[in-house]
């Protein structure tokens, strides 16, 4: 069983207890509502067939359509998926957004496949999961080693199988076929939306403010520039291959061209390299993992040495971590609450499609703030009412919307 998964279980139980859920609607929650496993046979370049393994769980529809991203890696399993999807049923819920929650994924290294085999690899996995979704149903989006051109295909395969254009099937696409203004940096920006709610909360000006991210990809990367911009000091970032480090501040765009056909930052000159476990481990202000989960763990928690913790990542922090951060005084901004900005935006995409009628740009972040600062507000709020940890009180309103969704609607037949 995969740590994500137990994780997510642990969460859930916890949040029950505290919100002192019916045991019947706890038992419905412990599991997804269904779950897809196929297998995506694709023609390589030299001839030759591979079979990958895809998954697609649904793990709520009870306040709207199922939601959530798609992610390439090797390490995808069905456990890993259901805990993502689970999490997505939280988040959607915790920022108020009428949908439930999703999350697909095949086990591949992307990195491995030339861009043809990639096309046809995605086109095979969204043919073979294509009855399980749609914009009324469930509406994948990009998440790890996913992108826009990747969400194109999707749209294209989907589109082509019904003889119609349909963009409302995916989030995350490029502007020319239905995509939002907006959408490639929101969970980013949502990212720095409650990084201030939460400094501002700690009594901390952001001026100079030491932050290290852990991950430098779609969110991760341009989280960098946005601190950046906004007057923070980013003194560390790291991917896959390692990171690196300058006290004196590193230059987010000149990483991001530095990375263009590397597809790395490590080795970056004119700062020193630092592993990833130095990272979580640095002396800095805000630690913002960005990149998978469990990464902050019973093992390296008493060695965090931020005054705060961001959750961009899904399920970065275990249960146990949790806990100890919590005991040393260090608030943590749960990835349901601190990553939903990009769900929220594309909730905005998918309005906009359905309505054949586009937003600016400013119009997509204003009211993605909006949503950010009042989710984040109602987190707050419910934490001190009961002196709780963010989690337990965004665990506490996610699972509670879930909950009065099923309660209203009552138990067919
Ligand atoms: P991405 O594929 O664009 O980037 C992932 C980054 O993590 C890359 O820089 C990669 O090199 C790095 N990485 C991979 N393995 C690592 C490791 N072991 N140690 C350190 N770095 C490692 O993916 P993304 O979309 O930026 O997603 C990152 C996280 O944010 C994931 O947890 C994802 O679920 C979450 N998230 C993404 C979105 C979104 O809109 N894309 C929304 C909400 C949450």
């Amino acid at each position: 069983m995969s740590n994500a998964w137990l994780s997510a279980l642990d969460q859930l139980e916890e949040a029950a207890a505290f919100m002192k859920l019916e045991p019947a609607l706890l038992e419905v929650f412990r599991s997804p509502k269904r779950i897809l496993q196929v297998a995506i046979p694709v023609r390589m370049d030299d001839g030759d067939m591979e079979v990958f393994t895809g998954y697609r769980v649904h793990y709520s529809i009870a306040r709207g359509p199922a939601k959530g991203g798609i992610r390439y890696h090797p390490d995808v399993n069905l456990d890993e998926v259901k805990a993502l999807a689970m999490w997505m049923t939280w988040k959607t819920a915790v920022v108020g957004i009428p949908y439930g929650g999703a999350k697909g994924g095949v086990q591949v290294d992307p990195r491995r496949l030339s861009d043809g085999e990639l096309e046809r690899m995605t086109r095979r996995y969204a043919s073979e999961i294509l009855p399980f979704i749609g914009p009324e149903k469930d509406v994948p989006a990009p998440d790890v080693n996913t992108d826009e051109r990747i969400m194109g295909w999707i749209m294209d395969t989907y589109s082509v199988n019904k003889g119609y254009s349909v963009p409302g099937i995916v989030t995350g696409k490029p502007l020319a076929i239905g995509g939002s203004m907006g959408r490639g940096g929101a969970t980013s920006r949502g990212v720095l939306v409650v990084t201030n709610s939460a400094l501002k909360q700690m009594g901390l000006q952001q001026d100079g403010l030491r932050v290290a991210i852990q991950g430098f990809g779609k969110v991760g990367g341009f989280a960098a520039q946005l601190f950046h911009d906004a007057g923070f000091n980013v003194v560390a970032v790291s991917d896959y291959k390692g990171g690196v480090y300058n006290p004196r501040g590193l230059n987010p765009s000149a990483l991001m061209r530095y990375k263009e056909g590397r597809d790395t930052i490590a080795d970056f000159p004119g700062a020193d390299a630092l592993s990833n476990e130095e990272l979580l481990e640095l002396d800095c202000d805000v630690l913002v993992p960005a990149a998978l989960e469990d990464q902050i763990t019973e093992a390296n928690a008493d060695r965090v040495k931020a005054k705060l913790v961001v959750e961009a990542a899904n399920g970065p922090t275990t249960p146990a971590a949790d806990h100890i951060l919590d005991s040393r005084g260090i608030p943590v901004v749960p990835d349901i609450l601190a990553n939903a900005g990009g769900v929220t935006v594309s909730y905005f995409e998918w309005v906009q499609d359905i309505q054949a009628y586009f937003w600016t740009e400013d119009e997509v972040n204003a009211r993605m703030r909006d949503v950010m600062q009042k989710a984040y507000e109602n987190v707050r709020s419910l934490a001190e009412e009961h002196q709780v940890r963010l989690r337990l009180a965004a665990l506490a309103i996610g699972i509670g919307r879930v909950a009065d969704a099923h309660r209203v609607r009552g138990l067919y037949p």
